[in-house]
């Protein structure tokens, strides 16, 4: 049977970026009837110094914005990683069975630690393995993520696979990733080559979830582009990075295809395009911010749903960790 896992760091604030490539694709999911487990993964975002107030703000925002996206606590369980501690349990598992040349080629590894990469924590440099632990933790088949996500969703298959034959059981699933949609990429409104973030040090570089009408059209305004109209097909798009995530952006609030929106906005300037986008994105993300700040009321609420999600995650992770640690011999 089919079983989706995926999660979101409160390393920051929800951008649209986790919007589009994420959280509405997890809606989805959910929608389709597929057992759906959702995750603030707080000791990923760890792997880079939180301040203690902030991360559970965050955290209690993130959750206030999965459920304001159409996430139903009823159906599908959301809670915080680090209170379902066989995630931490199963990552040590598996940073036995990965291979120091795997987490090498990690290229988000090498984006986040930058020039200074002796300086990095441990943590940073683990956190695929972590990662495989969060979707194999549930023997999860498929995981909706962004396309920033891909490597590390093959190096979980790597993990499982190699469990598998150095223990020559059938135990752990080849996960799928889910990758798809307009806006799998979303890039920054600054840097038409740097995803957007929401630990990019800009502001400027990202629409959050919560900004209100005025800095979200203030922000699409002041993206980056270049002084061209906008091409009638989706070939002109090619080699014009900031025009086509603006483009890609429209596409996945509007759900309609590249080629759909081409059609009715080609020949257009930006001066034109740009405060279409913007209504567009008001449109879209004023009800899920109005939704989190009233659910941001109520932080004893969120604190109970995760509380209860967490209890349903252990009960289907606790048996998989005991399973494991048989497989391997370990007496308990
Ligand atoms: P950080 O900068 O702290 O890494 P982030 O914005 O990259 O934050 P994550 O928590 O790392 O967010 O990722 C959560 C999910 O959102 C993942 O599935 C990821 O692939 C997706 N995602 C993140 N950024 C984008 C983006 N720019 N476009 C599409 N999907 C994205
Ligand atoms: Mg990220």
């Amino acid at each position: 049977t089919p079983r989706v896992f995926s999660g979101i760091q409160p390393s920051g604030g929800l951008t649209l970026g986790n919007y589009l490539g994420a959280l509405k694709r997890f809606v989805d999911s959910q929608d389709r009837g597929i057992q759906s487990i959702y995750c603030m993964v707080d000791l990923h975002a760890i792997t880079v110094w939180q301040d203690p107030e902030k991360l559970s703000r965050a955290t209690r925002e993130l959750c206030a914005g999965f459920i304001a996206s159409g996430i139903d606590p009823a159906r599908s369980i959301l809670f915080n990683q680090s209170q379902v501690p066989e995630h931490a349990q199963m990552a040590w598992v598996f940073n036995c069975v990965a291979r120091m040349g795997w987490m090498k080629r990690m290229t988000q590894f090498k984006d986040k630690a930058g020039k200074n990469a002796e300086n990095a924590s441990l943590g940073l440099f683990a956190y695929p393995a972590l990662m495989a632990a969060d979707i194999l933790c549930y023997h999860a088949t498929h995981v909706p993520v962004g396309e920033d996500q891909k490597q590390h969703l093959e190096l979980t298959r790597d993990i499982a696979t190699k469990f598998n034959h150095d223990y020559g059981v059938e135990f752990f699933p080849l996960t799928e990733p889910v990758i798809e949609g307009a806006a799998t990429r979303v890039m920054s409104l600054r840097d038409g080559s740097k995803k957007m973030s929401k630990s990019d040090p800009s502001d400027m570089s990202r629409i959050n979830m919560t900004d209100d009408a005025d800095t979200i059209a203030s922000k699409i305004r002041k993206a980056r582009t270049d002084p061209d109209a906008l091409p009638s097909e989706a070939k002109g798009l090619e080699d014009r990075p900031e025009a086509r995530n603006l483009v890609n952006i429209y596409a996945a609030l509007a759900d309609m295809t590249v080629a759909q929106v081409l059609a009715d906005v080609g020949g257009k300037q930006f001066s034109e395009f740009k405060p279409m986008l913007a209504d567009l994105a008001v449109e879209k993300l004023s009800p899920i911010s109005g939704e989190m700040a009233r659910l941001m009321e109520q932080p004893d609420e969120i604190d109970a749903i995760l509380r209860r999600g967490s209890d349903q995650a252990r009960a289907i992770a606790t048996p998989i960790l005991e399973q494991t640690y048989d497989i391997m011999g370990i007496v308990r």
